[in-house]
Parts: C-alpha cells; structure tokens; sequence
C-alpha cells in the first residue's frame, strides 16, 4: 500500500510521519529528492540533496514515481528499492502535485490531506523555521490556493490540532485500510 501524506507547508507533516514511521514498524518512509539547500539545523538525510543537473538526469532516467517543481525547486519521489521496502507499507510526504500524480498513477494508494488549525498556527510554524518572509508568504498564498484540490482529491482530511491526537487518527485510518484491502 502507498500512503501519501499532503497538505500546506507549516501543516506538521514532516513531524507527523516521523512519529507514525516509530510507531507502526509496518511502514516505510520513502526519502525525496530535492535541489534546495539544506536549511540550518536540518539534518543532513533529510533530503537527497541534489544539483539541478543530478536531478534532471534522474528525471530523463525514469527514476522518479513523482516529481515537481514546487516554488523554485524540483522535488521527487524515487522509485523505491523493493529490498529496502522490504513488503511494508510505503510513506509518501509531499506536496498536492506530486500527491495528485501518484494517485493518477496508483489509483490503489491512500490520500491523506492535512489542515493546519487555523492560518495564524501555519504562519507561526513556517516562520519557526527560518524560511525568508517572502518565502514564508508564498507558501501561505500556495497553501490557501491549493486547499480546495487538497480536499476533493483526499481519501482522508485531518486538522492537525493536536499533534499526538493526529497521529492516533492517522494510524487509525492506516489499520482501517489495511483491514479493507485484506478483506477485499
Ligand atoms: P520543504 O522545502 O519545506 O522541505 O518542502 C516543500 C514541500 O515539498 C513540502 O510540501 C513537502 O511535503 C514537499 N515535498 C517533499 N518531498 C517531495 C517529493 O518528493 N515530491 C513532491 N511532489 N513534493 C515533495
């Protein structure tokens, strides 16, 4: 099973899918590409961090499940090593193009869109991190753009409200497709 797990930057994805790989040991998380620096304090396995022409050549190779161009930089999903994955459940955090071409792609995989509470919590995580104000404005402008597709799109939506909690619902809805595909 694919899960994908989008929704605006600020959201508290990237927080939410460590704490859901540590604690369900069926799932694996897939680690993206990109061509933007790495920030302050990120750690270095965050990211393959790659150059524009790595990236493209990988591109032209068919080596990407996804990818996108997303505010300036290419983002992409490597085509998984089925050894590493080793049979568990693939996690995929990514943004609303990239998730829309993987459910194109793999119709069989698991949307799961997340909202921040309110734009006032998003814009204070985003700028949390350091990102420059103009940066930091863009993704609230893309974010607001993008929440209509993000919903009709969705297999599931969750507000990250409380981080534990969503992590709960989030497994929760994990078990419930499980239980779907092996009963069907
Ligand atoms: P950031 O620069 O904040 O790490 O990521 C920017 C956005 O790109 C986030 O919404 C993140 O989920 C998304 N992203 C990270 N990896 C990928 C990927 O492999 N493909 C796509 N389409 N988006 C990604």
């Amino acid at each position: 099973m694919i899960i994908v797990v989008s929704g605006p930057g600020g959201v508290g994805k990237g927080t939410i899918v460590d704490r859901l790989v540590s604690r369900d040991s069926g799932l694996w998380l897939s680690r993206s590409w990109t061509t933007r620096d790495q920030r302050p304090g990120e750690p270095a396995d965050a990211y393959v961090f790659a150059t524009s022409e790595a990236f493209e050549r990988r591109i032209t190779d068919g080596g990407f499940i996804e990818w996108t161009e997303f505010l300036g930089n290419y983002y992409g999903t490597p085509v998984p090593d089925l050894d590493d994955v080793d049979g568990r459940d693939v996690v995929l955090e990514i943004e609303l193009d990239g998730a829309q071409q993987v459910k194109e792609r793999f119709p069989d995989s698991v949307l799961i869109f997340l909202l921040p509470p309110t734009r006032e919590e998003q814009e204070r995580r985003l700028r949390g991190r350091g990102d420059p104000n103009d940066k930091v404005l863009a993704r609230l402008r893309k974010a607001e753009a993008e929440e209509p597709l993000g919903r009709r799109i969705a297999d599931h939506v969750l507000v990250n409200d409380d981080l534990d909690r969503t992590v709960d619902d989030m497994l929760a809805v994990i078990e419930g497709e499980r239980a779907v595909r092996s009963s069907g």
